[in-house]
């Protein structure tokens, strides 16, 4: 894994500034932080939610924030068919590695196409695999950088798409970037935890580990009418998973203190008797308040206490991205939460930046709440902990 500096420090006229933290997890972390540089050109098509432009977005925020010089930057090995065969099965990598968007009108591709539930949701888009293999090599990357205990935080912005299953695609994800970091993981580790904090289920890797107590899946989303479907609370695993699978569904409009009185208490409890090894944590951003799909209301703040959380048990730490659609907030909050992983506050005004007119007209770091409402009452919530 060769370490590459990926881009040259900006000028140090910027105005904003991080400061150094105060309090007990002050402590440094050495961070790793996964960039492929052309992953903001790939374009899944007119009208698509899903913007791989957020990741550059996000990166350019972090070079204006100098945070790269807090960082070990690495570019991705992409993953081979190889690696990816590791979780998926070879027939459905076969097709994503052939298929491009001038090959879709040939008949057997067109019958695969509905076989792996591509075309829709999950379109034929330019350099579709090579988009794979760079989000998944990040996420083994990472995996393999904890392993050899070369940091101790690793983030793939890139990463966390959570929905793809072993022999299809589904949710705007094909490979499953997740499951195959976990799987290096457990080449070292007894025990992973994986938290979900995506507005969805994370449907993909719970069922990849559904019968296994070797990982623990625990995924908090919006649950009832909403994709995918799955993330009852009572679905706790089966066979020696059975209890190793949790789920903690969610109505519209929860903000940050609701969702802190779950995490917090929950992710406590299960630090304490699951006592992992390794802990992922995949931030979806479509959770975070007046996102396009999303319906929780998060704040930038909020959706990155998780992290900060986490982070403060000591343990290896991946972290993820996945979904999000209302781009600009998401570059804002994985712009954050790097910056809490390498435990610095940056500045709420933001540095000048290539993407300055996206985050008008406050170009602030944080995001007001809205004024949605709430429909987790305190007695529903009170009897999920
Ligand atoms: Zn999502």
């Amino acid at each position: 894994m060769g370490a590459v500096d990926v881009e040259t420090p900006p000028p140090s006229s910027s105005s904003s500034s991080v400061s150094l933290p105060s309090g007990p997890d002050g402590r440094k972390r050495r961070v790793a932080y996964f960039y492929e540089p052309s992953i903001g050109d790939y374009y899944y098509g007119q009208g698509h939610p899903m913007k791989p432009h957020r990741i550059r977005m996000a990166h350019n925020l972090i070079i204006h924030y100098n945070l790269h010089h807090l960082l070990e930057i690495y570019t991705p090995f992409p993953a081979s068919p190889i690696d990816i065969q590791k979780f998926h099965s070879d027939d459905y990598i076969n097709f994503l590695s052939s298929v491009s968007p001038e090959s879709i009108q040939d008949h057997n591709l067109n019958r695969n196409m509905k076989r792996f539930n591509v075309g829709e949701d999950c379109p034929v888009f330019h350099g579709l695999f090579q988009f794979c293999q760079s989000s998944a090599g990040g996420s083994i990357g990472s995996a393999a950088i904890l392993n050899r205990n070369d940091a101790d935080i690793a983030i793939n912005w890139a990463g966390g798409l959570h929905h793809a299953k072993k022999c299809e695609a589904s949710g705007f994800c094909y490979v499953n970037d997740i499951v195959l970091g976990i799987l290096e993981l457990l080449k070292v580790h007894q025990r992973v935890l994986y938290v979900d904090i995506d507005v969805h289920h994370g449907d993909g890797v719970e069922e990849a580990f559904f019968t296994t107590n070797r990982v623990m899946t625990v995924s908090f989303h919006k649950f009832g009418d909403y994709f995918p479907g799955t993330g009852h609370l009572k679905d706790v695993g089966s066979g020696s998973g059975k209890n190793y699978s949790l789920n903690v569904p969610l109505e519209n409009g929860i903000d940050d203190e609701s969702f802190r009185g779950l995490f917090q208490p929950i992710i406590q409890k299960v630090m304490e008797l699951y006592k992992p090894e390794v802990v992922v944590l995949q931030c979806g951003a479509d959770s975070l308040s007046g996102d396009r799909l999303g319906c929780f209301n998060l704040s930038v703040k909020g959706h990155a206490d998780c992290l900060r959380f986490l982070r403060s048990f000591n343990v290896p730490l991946m972290v993820l991205g996945g979904g999000g659609y209302t781009i600009r907030n998401v570059a804002r909050c994985w712009c954050y939460e790097t910056a809490v992983a390498v435990g610095v506050e940056p500045d709420n005004k933001l540095p000048y930046n290539e993407y300055y007119e996206y985050y008008g007209p406050d170009y602030n770091l944080h995001i007001p709440p809205s004024h949605m409402e709430n429909q987790n009452s305190p007695r529903d919530l009170e009897k999920m902990r």
